[in-house]
């Protein structure tokens, strides 16, 4: 009853001129669905597999992973999700694996570099998500974590379009893959913006280190450059280029990557009512001055600060 007439708690994520941005979620289980929030969504855009490769000692089986993919996608009843492989190590260890002992995680065999040394877990992987899209019918996209190149880019598709899967992205957290954001989109059918590691990566700042927050602020113009470079591809490529790290769910930066240029946002399911009231309350011209701004800034909090003096009110 708090909310206002004016801000719609549902529906489609549009610019006050009717541009689309699709707002999306990012969840790691069916669970993370239910509720009122998560049902304001237009799709899933981040489906991290990862829950499922957790606290146990060997891997999940064939069955067993259907079975979790079909309880998502039978939930988001027809609207599409976006599943990622399995991105294990670093931040995400996963014992089985034999990742221990690596000096530098973060820089090791981790996300789609883990397939060149076990490919049958992404194959298996890949076998379950098809099972369970054919199960439920659903609109099923499948992205890797971690790529560093077209070739990787290019590899993973084969892998993903061989097993039956024919929508296939990859993420962009490594600083070469936005630098190359025209060749990779030469492979694959979208492009997903994980600003939580692109961030890490760009700033060589570890994402757990509190002390590093400030480099690690999505605010910052090096990050929004390289994200305005990828939306830029999309834009020449005609293909959709999201974001699905942290940075998607702040409102006004938000309205800043919009004007950027990205198709879709992916953030937990709380942050999408204010996100959609703050992209209703600006036009595309809008969201493209401010982003403008914000690009043109000598830091992140400067960026924030202009941005947040020149954005119109959000009711
Ligand atoms: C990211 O890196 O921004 C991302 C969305 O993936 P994760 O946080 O799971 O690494
Ligand atoms: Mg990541």
């Amino acid at each position: 009853a708090r909310r206002d007439r004016a801000t719609p708690s549902r529906g489609p994520g549009r610019t006050a001129d009717g541009r689309a941005v699709k707002l999306l979620v990012n969840i790691g289980s069916a669970a993370q669905l239910r509720g009122d929030e998560a049902a304001g969504a237009e799709g899933v855009g981040l489906f991290r597999t990862e829950l499922l490769f957790l606290d146990r000692s060997t891997l999940p089986g064939l069955d067993e992973q259907v079975r979790a993919y079909a309880e998502v996608f039978a939930a988001m009843a027809g609207r599409p999700v976006v599943i990622r492989t399995l991105d294990a190590g670093a931040d995400k260890p996963l014992p089985f694996l034999d990742q221990a002992g690596e000096p530098n995680p973060a820089l090791g065999v981790r996300g789609l570099r883990v397939a060149r040394r076990r490919p049958e877990v992404l194959r298996t992987q890949l076998e379950a998500i098809d099972l369970a899209s054919r199960r439920t019918g659903a609109d099923v996209r499948v992205m890797a974590p971690m790529v560093a190149t077209a070739a990787e880019a290019r590899e993973f598709a084969m892998i993903t379009r061989a097993a039956g899967l024919s929508n296939v992205g990859v993420m962009v957290e490594v600083p070469a893959a936005a630098l190359r954001a025209p060749q990779l989109l030469d492979q694959v059918d979208f492009l997903s913006i994980g600003t939580n590691d692109l961030s890490q990566y760009v700033f060589a700042a570890d994402r757990q280190c509190g002390d590093l927050a400030e480099l690690l602020d999505p605010w910052q113009p090096a990050l929004l450059q390289l994200i305005a470079a990828c939306a830029t591809a999309g834009g020449a490529a005609g293909k959709p280029v999201g974001v699905c790290g942290e940075a998607a769910a702040d409102p006004l930066l938000a309205v800043v990557l919009a004007g950027l240029g990205v198709t879709s946002l992916s953030m937990s399911p709380r942050a999408l009512a204010p996100v959609r009231a703050a992209l209703a309350a600006h036009t595309l011209a809008d969201c493209a001055r401010l982003a403008k701004l914000a690009l043109a800034a000598e830091d992140a909090e400067q960026a924030r600060a202009t941005v947040r003096s020149e954005a119109r009110p959000v009711p």
